[in-house]
């Protein structure tokens, strides 16, 4: 089995239950050796208030954390979520170096002022040109690429979720260059299970873009995005088969930024 969750919230992004205690003890329960937090971060500049925590919980993110880390049984990384976005250039870059994470995940969740995964502005895709938005929003992902400041792409194929999508062959165009930029930045992608539990009901990404990924190297990592304790490790034998039908025979661990390539699990193991 993967042994990885790599995207863990906790209540401090506002839209979250369960204590990171919860999630550590529902890890455990699973059998998982390592998990890594990754809130929503903080932001300077009052972006996107109602889903993170404002910067003075930072501290307290840190302890709730560092708390859990002393144990033998499973092990927990640092990280966080960051958004990629206008005003994330001039602040992040020196806020992420100055925290010791393990690792960073860096997502697309708006494009211009449309947060457009939220539930609440999930309406505004009837109305917008669905293939034009999922082409922005490729354009992010390369620029996100392009700034180096993360290391692993959250969610490679959000625009999915509430189920509206451009053909194939438009999306296999646009995201073609995010792609070539990703491999070019030595990052990783997440296969996120969450999909599953969202109207697109797939993981993110999907089938074909696993595929281009594969294509060009583009190593992996398992992440549920759990938003709650029993989220943890959601699906992810669904995630294996994903990984191992596209042609991947490794995946990454992460400490201090640094990674491991480990095997893949057999399906039948
Ligand atoms: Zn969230
Ligand atoms: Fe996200
Ligand atoms: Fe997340
Ligand atoms: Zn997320």
């Amino acid at each position: 089995m993967i042994l990885t969750d790599y995207h863990i919230h906790t209540p401090l992004c506002q839209h979250a239950t369960g204590e990171p205690r919860a999630y550590f003890a529902s890890a455990a329960d699973r059998g998982l050796q390592q998990i890594c937090f990754t809130d929503h971060a903080p932001a300077h500049d009052g972006f996107d208030p109602t889903n993170r925590m404002v910067m003075e919980q930072f501290p307290g993110y840190l302890d709730n954390v560092g708390q859990l880390q002393n144990s033998e049984q499973l092990s927990v990384l640092l990280g966080i979520e960051a958004d990629f976005y206008p005003g994330a250039i001039t602040f992040q870059p020196d806020w992420i170096e100055s925290h010791p994470f393990d690792l960073v995940i860096g997502s697309v969740h708006y494009i211009d002022d449309w947060g457009f995964d939220n539930p609440a502005t999930k309406d505004s895709w009837k109305s917008v040109d669905v293939t034009g938005a999922w082409r922005k929003y490729f354009k992010l992902v390369a620029e996100l690429a392009d700034s180096a400041l993360y290391d692993i792409v959250g969610h490679l194929d959000l625009p999915k979720k509430f189920d509206y999508r451009p053909a194939d062959t438009d999306i296999r165009e646009m995201a073609t260059p995010a792609l070539d930029r990703i491999a070019a930045a030595g990052m990783s992608i997440e296969l996120n299970t969450a999909g599953l539990r969202k109207p697109c009901n797939e993981i993110y990404p999907s089938p074909l873009l696993l595929e281009l990924a594969f294509e060009r190297e583009i190593p992996i990592v398992f992440a549920s995005d759990a938003h709650s304790p029993e989220e943890v490790a959601y699906a992810f034998d669904k995630a294996l088969d994903l990984a191992l039908a596209a042609g991947y025979t490794n995946y990454l661990t992460y400490s201090e930024r640094k990674t491991q390539v480990r095997p893949l699990p057999n399906r039948s193991s």
